[in-house]
């Protein structure tokens, strides 16, 4: 992936933190979060707003793997957006750990930063899915996981991402057999939400 220039203070910036924006003329422009958030600020009428910037933080997983979390703040209107995700590349493009918290721009960014962190260590904490004889199957009996694009299926059907790795539409349906004959419940739950 490469970089990016922000089209407004000309920052060359990493493709994760770069907001492609619709203008009038039915282009798009490419900016930096700073930059976005400084018209976001502007547009919302949201006085005072400082861009919150957050350095990585490595955290570690029920198996004591440690991941690499980078934030992105985002404001949308009157609500700020903080995301922690973990960088991937290639063919693991939208794999690894994601999350989103939605709080009020005017509060402490470190207090969101704060809620963010014990979800992630909350999720981290939790793994749905374990290795038998090469295979991966369910641990327990409750899965959760990440929606995502599949460009092998060109979006026909979606791939999973679980426990931060990326899981084949097929892959899961044959896990699910060692459940033949059982029900489940399936609940979509908004990204900034708890799963
Ligand atoms: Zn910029």
């Amino acid at each position: 992936m490469t970089d990016h220039t922000c089209v407004r203070c000309g920052a060359v910036t990493p493709p994760h933190d770069v907001v492609s924006v619709a203008s009038p003329d039915g282009g798009f422009r490419l900016l930096c979060s700073r930059c976005f958030n400084t018209e976001m600020a502007h547009l919302a009428d949201v006085g005072a707003f400082e861009h919150p910037e957050f350095t990585p933080v490595r955290l570690p997983d029920s198996d004591g793997l440690e991941h690499e979390f980078h934030f992105r703040s985002l404001l949308f209107g009157d609500q700020l957006s903080l995301e922690a995700f973990e960088l991937t590349s290639g063919d693991e493009d939208r794999a690894g750990f994601r999350f989103q918290l939605l709080g009020d721009p005017q509060s402490d960014p470190f207090e969101l930063l704060g809620n963010l962190v014990q979800k992630v260590k909350r999720a981290l904490a939790v793994r749905h899915l374990v290795e038998h004889a090469g295979n991966l199957e369910v641990a327990g009996t409750t899965v959760r996981g990440r929606i995502e694009w599949d460009s092998r299926e060109n979006g026909r059907l979606p791939c999973l991402v679980i426990d931060g790795k990326r899981v084949d539409w097929t892959d899961f349906g044959a896990m699910l057999m060692a459940f033949e004959g059982w029900q489940f419940r399936i609940e979509l739950v908004d990204p900034s939400d708890e799963a």
